[in-house]
Order: structure tokens, then sequence, then C-alpha cells
């Protein structure tokens, strides 16, 4: 596979980029969910941020294991 996708910032053509958790907030005081920043590891700007999915499986199965009463 070659990579063609690149980084609109520094336009490095990327084979991989860095991921780490942020902490999503609706506002000041608000409820906070546990996200997912995706950057370029060559000049760390952020390409995605979004909810991290394995935090939502986690707490899903949590929700699920409450209903059922375990
Ligand atoms: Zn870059």
């Amino acid at each position: 596979m070659i990579n063609t996708g690149k980084c609109p910032k520094c336009e490095k053509i990327l084979q991989n980029a860095h991921i780490e958790p942020i902490e999503l907030k609706q506002g000041f005081n608000q409820a906070t969910w546990n996200g997912a920043a995706i950057s370029c590891p060559w000049c760390k700007t952020i390409l995605s941020a979004s909810i991290d999915p394995l935090a939502i499986k986690a707490d899903i199965v949590n929700e699920i294991k409450k209903l059922l009463g375990r």
C-alpha cells in the first residue's frame, strides 16, 4: 500500500498518525466525555478529534451489566 494523504499544514505524506486522549466538554462545569485527538506526527497539527470509541464501548458494556443486575 502506498499512502498519499497529506497533512494540511506541513504537507508531508503520512504513513501513520498520533492519537492522544482529550477531554471533551460541552461548556464550563458541564459533563465531559473521553475523546481522542489524531494528530500529524511531524508538526502535531490535529487532523481530527472525536469521542473515543473504546471508551464508548466500555461505557455501553457497563450500562448493560447494570441493567442485567451484575
Ligand atoms: Zn503536519
